[in-house]
């Protein structure tokens, strides 16, 4: 520990004013500032500290004769990184970018950064390693960038949730933990329940139908949780997953009511996080809506037309797609309607004219897949029908079968990979970088 930094507790010191207020004090008022260290540059008996806070920074200036000599000599051991509040005197500075210098009368550090961070949050994101960042992920995110990624993140659920709920809609939360898979397949994570096995949720997708019946229109921000070996930028093993219903509703019903909230969030980002864009190389994409709409058919007639052998019933990749997207200016944001039932899940609606194609879309942003929708089967038959087609195990579904004994509404909805859309509106390259801590096949820390 350094002799001259004793780390002392908060009692009763309060912080007077943020970062963002300091510009409003008048010369001389005295005020507490609590942070912590971003950068400290020293002029022999000249210390400058930029102390951040949630709102921004304020530079603190220490100099002999002007603050008091033990105050000077702990501010000269500080190092970056340490929590600490300040009191002092504001010295208004037109120059300065806070408007506004504190100059300390008094110090108390609340915890001292004893080693040198192992990278510099001040440097590009992409001139560290991934995995260097990710291991100390907390203190990763005090870099600029990210902050503005995730208070981005935190405007998408807002709007989200007030967009949603004046368009009538009732958050709910569906379990977690479950019996049966959602959708078959093998992306489960399995979990010791008590004495039986049980897995951990890969959508909310059969519980949110099966609410409709009562609420008609729901929406859940939640987990899912999907066991994806293979490592791509745009995979986690637990993502947060946007999820909606609504009843007597088909798909198209869903892509305008999807549409409409792109169209909120993108308005709330930019006026909430305006400030912080301006001073940001982040991009925000331009949105006109209605979306551009291609059929999975459309597609794969340029595709076919360039000289790609993609079939129909072929999933339509990122690379893939790419090779159309020249064609079709697949710019932004836009969607592929009426995919091949084939390759959706059980519960989609088959198109009533053609088995084949399906009530389906995905919203995309380029050659991203943003979200899936549909309008879902609401008949028992069908759906055991369809189930039995997928090779699926009917009676491991019963307790949801059951259910459409009782009326449960025509139905439509979607889901939103919230860390896939925070990559486009942010221009992410890597979906790690979107989550707070990340978990992938090779990363279960911090
Ligand atoms: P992909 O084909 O890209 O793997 P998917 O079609 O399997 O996605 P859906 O089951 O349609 O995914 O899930 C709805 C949305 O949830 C996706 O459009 C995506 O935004 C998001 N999502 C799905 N799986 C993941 C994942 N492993 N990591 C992050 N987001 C995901
Ligand atoms: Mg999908």
């Amino acid at each position: 520990m350094n002799e001259i930094i004793q780390e002392v507790e908060m009692g009763q010191w309060r912080r007077t004013h943020s970062s963002s207020e300091i510009r409003s004090c008048s010369e001389n008022d005295i005020v507490v500032v609590m942070g912590w260290v971003s950068s400290v540059r020293d002029h022999g008996n000249l210390r400058f500290i930029q102390l951040q806070d949630r709102k921004g920074s304020t530079q603190v200036v220490a100099k002999k004769g002007e603050c008091p000599d033990p105050v000077l000599e702990q501010i000269q051991s500080l190092k970056e990184h340490s929590s600490i509040a300040i009191k002092g005197k504001v010295k208004l500075q037109q120059k300065s970018p806070s408007g506004a210098e504190i100059v300390p009368i008094e110090l108390k550090v609340f915890s001292h950064a004893r080693n040198a961070a192992p990278f510099l949050i001040q440097g590009k994101r992409n001139s560290i390693g991934l995995d260097t960042r990710l291991d100390l992920r907390a203190l990763d995110l005090r870099r600029n960038s990210l902050q503005t990624i995730f208070h981005i993140r935190h405007t998408i659920l807002k709007s989200i949730r007030e967009f949603l709920d004046k368009e009538g809609f009732t958050e709910v939360n569906t379990p977690k933990m479950i019996a049966t898979s959602t959708e078959g397949g093998a992306a489960l994570f399995p979990i010791f329940y008590y004495d039986r096995e049980a897995f951990l949720a890969q959508s909310p997708q059969l519980y949110k139908e099966q609410l409709t019946m009562s609420f008609e229109n729901v929406f859940e921000i939640g987990p899912i949780f999907r066991a994806e070996p293979s490592r791509t930028n745009r995979h986690l093993s637990e993502a947060i997953s946007i999820d909606t219903e609504m009843a007597f509703a088909d798909y198209n019903d869903a892509m305008r009511l999807l549409e409409n909230l792109l169209f909120h969030v993108f308005d709330s980002i930019r006026s909430i996080n305006k400030h912080e864009l301006s001073s940001s190389e982040i991009q925000i994409p331009q949105i006109n809506i209605p979306l551009p709409r291609y059929s999975y058919a459309e597609i794969l007639q340029t595709l076919h037309e360039s000289g790609e052998n993609v079939r129909y019933g072929d999933d339509l990749s990122p690379q893939v797609l790419k090779l159309s997207a020249s064609n079709m200016n697949l710019d932004g944001f836009y969607f592929i309607t009426d995919w091949p039932a084939s390759i959706k899940p059980f519960y989609v609606k088959p198109d009533s004219k053609s088995e084949a194609k399906s009530e389906s879309f995905d919203l995309m942003y380029r050659t991203l897949e943003i979200s899936s929708g549909s309008t879902r089967i609401n008949t028992k038959s069908e759906l055991i029908d369809r189930m039995r087609k997928q090779g699926l195990n009917v009676q491991k579904f019963d307790y949801h079968l059951k259910v459409f004994d009782y009326g449960i509404p025509p139905h439509a909805g979607f889901g939103v990979g919230l860390e896939r859309f925070l990559m486009a509106i942010t221009g992410l390259d890597n979906i790690r970088d979107a989550a707070f801590y990340p978990r992938d096949i090779d990363r279960l820390a911090p």
